[in-house]
């Protein structure tokens, strides 16, 4: 069906813009246009198919597998996942204009609107794409995630990196993804265990709203104090920029279980909700950040 995709593309491309209007975001792909963005200006072209945004706090959110679009002169991979995270993509969008709304400022984003099938952003190098074509939208992800990390890092000194993905596993649950912890290593310094499960965590104030985390708190093992992720434990996003590594901040990979993606509008708002909280109780920084002139090039 290689003749219809031009007009799938089309489709696929207007739904996505239509998305963006409706929820007033503006700032899909032709961030290099942006005003307030000089220091990034080559982060993303619109031809890469990332829809990106520099934000103001530091909070990023990354959606790797909701894009529906194919990218034009590369060909289905053959091995690997290449099934989309269902509506991942909106939940993201929609979770950044209530953190906006919510916090009066704007977070980071990074979301593909380029298919699975060409590249998975989720994976290293050599599992995620098979052609140059995949290689470059891949490329295109990690740099605008890349100068997002780096750029948070320089303003704020810390942030959170949230990798959003859906699952359909345990349908109804919220699945962390730390690797045990590793990715999260200044937050629990800083705040202890209780910045990843205690009550003012994202996964505690999730549970408060009424959604099943997995893992649930600390369990009977001791070894275990923050309790076991055993089933989608953190991929290559939250390792690659989790703060375990020297140039990293801390980063949770979040699986939403199918039941939750399909009440997208509902989910995004208490992810949101929860997420501004976690923020509000362990990130908000002091000092006024600085400013992004201040910040390396
Ligand atoms: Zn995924």
């Amino acid at each position: 069906m290689r003749e219809n995709r031009p007009r799938m593309r089309h489709r696929a491309l207007t739904l996505f813009s239509l998305c963006l209007t409706l929820i007033g975001l503006a700032a899909c792909t032709p961030a290099h246009t942006a005003a307030d963005s000089p220091s990034r200006a080559d982060a993303v072209l619109p031809s890469d198919l990332v829809c990106f945004q520099r934000g103001s706090i530091p909070i990023i959110l990354s959606a790797p597998h909701g894009g529906r679009v194919r990218v034009p002169g590369s060909t289905e991979r053959t091995t690997g996942l290449t099934v989309r995270d269902e509506n991942v993509a909106e939940i993201a969008l929609l979770t950044a204009q209530r953190l906006t709304d919510v916090l009066g400022a704007k977070p980071y984003f990074v979301i593909a609107e380029f298919s699975r099938k060409d590249a998975d952003a989720n994976r290293t190098p050599d599992q995620a794409y098979e052609n140059p074509a995949g290689q470059a939208a891949y490329e295109a992800y990690h740099r605008a995630l890349r100068s997002c990390v780096d750029e948070c890092r320089a303003r704020f000194g810390a942030a959170i990196l949230i990798d959003i993905h859906g699952q359909a596993r345990v349908p109804e649950a919220i699945i962390r993804g730390t690797r045990n912890g590793r990715t999260v290593s200044r937050l629990l310094a800083a705040g202890g265990n209780d910045a990843l499960i205690g009550p003012d965590s994202l996964f505690g104030r999730l549970k408060k709203a009424g959604y099943t985390i997995i893992p649930d708190g600390p369990g009977d093992d001791p070894a275990q104090p923050l309790g076991h992720e055993s089933v989608f434990d953190g991929g290559f996003i939250v390792g690659h920029y989790g703060s375990d590594n020297p140039d990293g901040v801390d980063a949770i990979q979040v699986e939403i279980g199918g039941q939750r993606t399909h009440s997208m509008p509902r989910f995004s708002r208490d992810l949101a909700d929860a997420i501004a909280a976690f923020y509000e109780q362990y990130l908000q920084p002091a000092a006024p950040p600085q400013s992004p002139a201040d910040a390396p090039r």
